[in-house]
């Protein structure tokens, strides 16, 4: 997948089940290098998003529904960092 709008209707679609935030999205390069991103993240391209989920949600069911939806969910502590599936393009080091 390579639109961030599809993106983000499966994105969407999570809120339905899930109570969440969505706390990062599309960032600039600036932005990107400001917060120690990895300088090929799929917040450059709008095809990742950050979330915080509400108190009391559950973040195994929650992480597990992600997965199911074909997107790949990073714990990552005080976040929940979801994107798009690497694909055999980013794996052989090509930029989407
Ligand atoms: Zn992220």
């Amino acid at each position: 997948m390579t639109n961030p709008l599809e993106f983000l209707e499966i994105i969407l679609s999570l809120r339905s089940h899930f109570s969440f935030s969505v706390t990062s999205w599309l960032r600039t390069p600036t932005r990107n290098t400001a917060v120690g991103g990895h300088p090929n993240s799929k917040h450059l391209t709008g095809l990742a998003v950050d979330v915080v989920l509400d108190p009391g949600q559950d973040k195994e069911a929650f992480k597990a529904e992600v997965v199911a939806r074909m997107l790949t969910a990073v714990d990552e502590g005080d976040h929940i960092h979801i994107q798009v599936k690497k694909t055999p393009h980013d794996l052989y080091g090509n930029k989407v």
